[in-house]
């Protein structure tokens, strides 16, 4: 029988209740042998996630408020959550000592890195599991960067141990001194995908509060269809584009591997979700997989007269943008035009500075700025070599009133970026999806 790896996501686990769903989850299929958790996510709409909650406590320590009413919160919840189930794993005592190191000057990744930690203590009692700390089999250099062939080997070598497991997401520690050192936040999800490449998982199941990805952002487009199966490739177009539901980097340790990842709602078990592999089998007739935003970028605008004719014009424009520490997003030309594409949270108050250096450096005609550019990413494997699917898009756009500001298609042919002004976002979006999809 196959391996499986289940992650659980924040509010699959946020209280009792949530963890008997996974529970009857992991407990319907034997191939389940490791459970990778999170930290207790939101209850409700306006609950708090215990991972912010701890980072709340460093900040109160860090400015010296009191921070004990905070963990007072965190406590109660980890210790309703023990007597609910019916566990004993001594939460009271891990909490005590958690509460200790905190005030002797413990470090914010290990604080943050608690609410995975006690999650997967009590998870692992009540599903019957072993208890591996991620400590033991993610490693961090000393500089802090991730190192993955170490990981892949220990975490294969330590897990041929233990039939079953429940790992806590999130976090690893420094190789050189065992300090802990946690993913960005999401990061369970890259735990999670680790896992299932290095004890070579037939699937990687990850379990959250959404049967899968929508073909859309539902506050735009009402009722969006689910995405049954995707490509990787796809995926991290629409990922980076806005699309949340996976962390972006959790797809690479499943790729490299071909490990299938599925998508899955632990309140609507029953759902498919949707199927992440390196070639689905998708119908004739599915044009495109989805569609994605992002608002907040800044367009520099670059007129020169025989600009294509200047030897040097691109690298000495990307070395402006590399000594300000940024990267370009995109780069459409004309003739005599250049635009250099950034994002504009990234840019910060570096765009004087930026416009100055082009001046000194490449001596155009003028210049000129957009500030409130937004990116629209139609993604679709289907896309690839069929005709016309650009004209339907920008027939689709012009019917709605949308002006396009720059186009960019990726010579793969599955995505088509489109650049809009952020007042007709949502437009174009509904545009896209009435013309592919409805
Ligand atoms: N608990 C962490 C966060 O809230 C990591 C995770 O849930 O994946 O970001």
């Amino acid at each position: 029988m196959g391996i499986k790896v289940a992650k659980f996501g924040g509010s699959s686990v946020a209280d009792a209740i949530q963890i008997r769903k996974l529970r009857d989850i992991v407990k319907s299929d034997d191939a389940i042998k490791y459970v990778i958790v999170s930290a207790p996510g939101k209850r409700y709409a306006d609950d708090s996630k215990v991972t912010d909650l701890l980072y709340l406590c460093k900040t109160h320590i860090e400015h010296r408020i009191p921070y004990e009413q905070i963990f007072q919160v965190i406590y109660d919840r980890f210790m309703a959550v023990e007597a609910d189930l019916g566990v004993d794993v001594d939460i009271k005592a891990e909490l005590r000592k958690i509460k200790k190191n905190i005030e002797d000057g413990a470090s914010v990744d290990y604080i943050a890195s608690r609410g995975e930690y006690l999650n997967a203590k009590i998870i692992a009692a009540y599903l019957g599991f072993d208890f591996v700390d991620a400590q033991s089999i993610i490693k961090f250099s000393d500089k802090g960067k991730f190192l993955e062939d170490t990981t892949n080997e220990l975490i294969a070598k330590v897990l041929r141990k233990h039939e079953t497991a429940v790992i806590p997401g999130f976090y690893g520690e420094k190789l050189e001194d065992g300090t802990i050192k946690t993913f960005s936040r999401g990061g369970s999800d890259i735990t999670g995908a680790l896992v299932a490449r290095a004890t070579g998982a037939d699937v990687y199941e990850n379990w959250t509060d959404v049967s899968g990805f929508l073909m859309a952002d539902p506050r735009i487009v009402k009722d969006p269809k689910p995405i049954e199966k995707i490509s990787y490739m796809e995926l991290r177009e629409l990922s980076y584009m806005g699309a949340s539901v996976l962390h972006e980097e959790a797809i690479f340790p499943a790729k490299a591997e071909g490990i299938p990842i599925n998508i899955r709602n632990t309140n609507r078990p029953k759902d498919p979700g949707t199927m992440i592999t390196a070639d689905p089998d998708i119908s004739e007739d599915q044009i495109i997989s989805g569609i994605a935003g992002r608002k907040h970028f800044t367009v520099i605008g670059i007129y020169k007269n025989h600009l294509a004719n200047e030897k040097g014009f691109i690298r000495k424009l990307a070395g402006i943008i590399e000594d300000n520490d940024l990267t370009i997003e995109h780069l459409p030309t004309g003739i005599d035009t250049m635009s250099v594409v950034i994002d504009s949270k990234l840019l910060g108050n570096k765009l004087e500075e930026i416009i100055e250096e082009i001046k000194i450096q490449l001596k155009p005609d003028s210049i000129d700025v957009a500030s409130d550019m937004t990116l629209i990413a139609t993604v679709g494997a289907g896309m690839s070599a069929r005709m016309g699917t650009s004209a339907r898009l920008f027939t689709a756009l012009a019917d709605a009133g949308v002006n396009i500001r720059m186009i960019d298609q990726g010579s793969s042919e599955m995505n088509i970026i489109v650049g809009v002004e952020e007042k007709d976002f949502e437009t174009a979006i509904k545009a896209i999806y009435g013309a592919f999809v409805e």
